[in-house]
């Protein structure tokens, strides 16, 4: 049986949530939040690092090119994910160098993220939710781990509906990620998004578990 204690009985439990392209784990991230759940972004939350961190946006444009780069007035302000990712997911070598540096930068973020959080707020948990969680590691620094799952077909109709992006890129990017399978050897709760299944119930579901299995016996949940 796994051992559901935080680590430090000062940080909030943390559950990382995690699926394939388009499986919809930014639609379960939303129901647990609107349940009161802080929920981190690592997706979200890389894209306004690339606006916060200069040093990061000069080491992707002279690494990746200028053509990866948002300019005003000539100032590197941004950078254009479209084209990075357009570079970075048909070479898997330049995916790796360019992860290598970004995830510890996110990984920080996370621990100063996690830190606040555990200092405001009184959920019973919170969420690091990520694409790519268990393939940088960051899984082992969550207290449970929660896949969505929902057959290739379907991830590919939703992501496609949603990025507007052609299938063989979608695909693509597929192919970098891990499969379900694998996916599943490392949760401990699954979520299954096919479309005829209900969402909503298993996540209500799923929320009481985390609740039960991250209860602190002194802790106060809402
Ligand atoms: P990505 O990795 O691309 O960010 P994701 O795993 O976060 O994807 P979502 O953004 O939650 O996936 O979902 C992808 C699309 O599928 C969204 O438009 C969402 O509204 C839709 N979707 C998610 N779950 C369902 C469902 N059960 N039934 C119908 N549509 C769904």
């Amino acid at each position: 049986m796994h051992d559901f204690s935080t680590s430090s009985p000062h940080l909030l439990p943390v559950v990382g949530l995690t699926g394939g392209i388009g499986s919809g784990k930014t639609t379960v991230a939303g129901i647990l939040e609107s349940l009161g759940i802080p929920v981190f972004d690592a997706d979200a939350r890389a894209k306004s690092l690339y606006q916060r961190n200069a040093d990061l946006r000069v080491w992707v444009v002279d690494r990746f090119g200028e053509t990866c780069g948002c300019y005003q007035d000539g100032r590197l302000i941004d950078i254009d994910r479209k084209a990075l990712a357009d570079i970075v997911f048909s070479n898997s070598d330049a995916l790796e160098e360019l992860n290598a540096v970004v995830h510890p930068v996110v990984a920080r973020d996370f621990q100063a993220w996690h830190a606040l959080q555990s200092e405001q707020s009184n959920a019973p948990y919170v969420v690091r939710e990520a694409a790519i969680l268990i393939e940088t590691g960051g899984h082992k620094q969550c207290d449970s781990v929660a896949v969505v799952q929902a057959p290739q077909a379907v991830r590919l109709a939703r992501a496609m509906g949603r990025l507007g992006t052609n299938p063989a890129q979608i695909e693509k990017r597929m192919q970098q990620q891990l499969s379900d399978e694998t996916r599943r050897e490392h949760a401990h709760f699954v979520v299954d998004n096919a479309d005829e299944n209900n969402l909503l119930r298993q996540v209500l579901d799923l929320h009481k578990k985390l609740v039960d299995v991250h209860a602190p016996r002194d802790r106060k949940t809402p």
